[in-house]
């Protein structure tokens, strides 16, 4: 006999899994994903986890996030490595540098301080330091949450699309698979960038696609190399364990869905030519790249490029939205859990959810400007 469960959450990224490895300890939930269970845009990820430095409007969600991944620590597959990320600052970005220094776990440092990260030449004068941050293999941390939550109760159907939500007297209470309907007290939809599509005849959302593009580079690193990156570039970059360079570089698509042309484009490529060895000690024209790896998968964005994590009074109630996490979802994966477990259960959540709440938008459609992760940051 087929039940109704708690709650069913469409899509198995790290929005989906972080709400199910949350709910599990006393919800009956049901994830369901197109694909195979934590295979899309989430699994492509860098492992950059810098809640700190990315959500630094938000000190107490960054907190929780960074929490979670220590606790986790040892669990499963997953291990969080401790790195600092230090970031270059211009001579004329001082005062804004100054600011963001007035937080704990945060310092401002000569740029010398910085021992050999720089090159020479790098247009930095200091360097803000973040203590609290670390960089983890995605496939283990999907893995582990997975098989916890599995543990725990939670049901998954990989390979099941939802084709959309049904709606009841006003409440979502179902929805329908190319293999029949499950029935939920709360849908969750976190489905990335087909947010938008998947709920287009409840709930209009401003959300639109984008990627990021990745390149490893030969750069012969120092064990701890630290993590880093520069605003003015979209780009940040990691040591990985091999002690290659990984350097991601934001890349925001002119049109609706991206021609291909576009979303294998060469911005990435013009930065590492042009600029990285500029800033980095470690990189120079010699400095091969071992390989590209342009996500075939799109990320999701909004207008201020924070996700919307909401049950929004303008849709069916029992509904709750998680999409738009641009390049900040898996270092957040903790919070976004504990977010959709709140609305989910309506209880309180241990930080502010107002600063992802649907209604601080005017816009609904996919037409509004693209706003990079790092211009909101000061
Ligand atoms: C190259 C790259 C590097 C990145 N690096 C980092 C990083 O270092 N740190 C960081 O924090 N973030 C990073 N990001 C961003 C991060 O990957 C995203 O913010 C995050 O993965 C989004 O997760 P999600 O769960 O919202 O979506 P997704 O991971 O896209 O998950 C959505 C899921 O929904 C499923 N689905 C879609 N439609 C349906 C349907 N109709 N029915 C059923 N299932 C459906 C999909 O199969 C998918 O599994 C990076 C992104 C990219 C592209």
């Amino acid at each position: 006999m087929d039940m109704t469960y708690d709650t069913v959450i469409v899509g198995s990224g790290i929005a989906g899994l972080s709400a199910a490895y949350r709910l599990a300890p006393d919800h009956d939930v049901l994830v369901v994903d197109r694909a195979g269970i934590g295979e899309g845009t989430s699994s492509r990820a860098s492992g950059v986890l810098t809640a700190p430095v990315d959500y630094p409007d938000q000190p107490e969600w960054a907190a929780h996030a960074t929490e979670f991944f220590r606790d986790l620590d040892g669990t499963g597959t997953f291990d969080w490595i401790d790195r600092e990320y230090v970031r270059g600052v211009r001579p004329d970005d001082r005062d804004n540098a100054e600011e963001s220094a007035a937080v704990d776990g945060i310092e401002i440092v000569d740029v010398e301080e910085c021992g050999d990260v720089f090159d020479d030449n790098a247009p930095y004068d200091r360097a803000l330091v973040w203590e609290d941050c670390g960089y983890c293999d995605v496939d283990d941390l999907l893995a582990t949450l997975y098989s916890e939550a599995s543990r725990r109760g939670v049901e998954f159907r990989p390979d099941t699309t939802v084709t959309s939500v049904r709606v009841t007297d006003g409440a979502a209470t179902a929805v329908k698979t190319e293999y029949g309907t499950v029935e939920a007290d709360t849908v969750v939809v976190a489905v990335g960038s087909t947010t938008r599509n998947l709920l287009a005849d409840v709930l209009e959302l401003p959300i639109r696609t984008f990627t990021w593009n990745v390149a490893y580079l030969d750069a012969d690193l120092d064990d701890g190399y630290p993590m880093g990156g520069d605003p003015n570039y979209g780009a940040y970059w990691r040591g990985t364990d091999d002690e290659q360079l990984l350097v991601g570089v934001e890349h925001c698509y002119e049109s609706e869905p991206p021609s291909e042309e576009e979303a294998f484009g060469d911005r990435l490529d013009a930065f590492i030519r042009d600029e990285l060895g500029g800033l980095l000690a470690a990189v120079d024209a010699e400095t091969d790249v071992v390989r590209y790896e342009v996500c075939p998968m799109a990320d999701a964005t909004t207008p201020d490029a924070k996700g919307i994590i909401d049950a929004p009074k303008e849709g069916p109630d029992d509904l709750v939205v998680a999409a738009g996490f641009h390049g900040a979802g898996v270092m957040a994966a903790g919070s976004i859990g504990t977010a959709i477990r709140s609305l989910a259960t309506v209880e309180e959540a241990p930080f502010d959810l107002e600063p992802f709440r649907l209604d601080r938008f005017d816009v609904r459609g996919t037409d509004f400007e693209f706003a990079s992760m790092f211009a909101t940051e000061n």
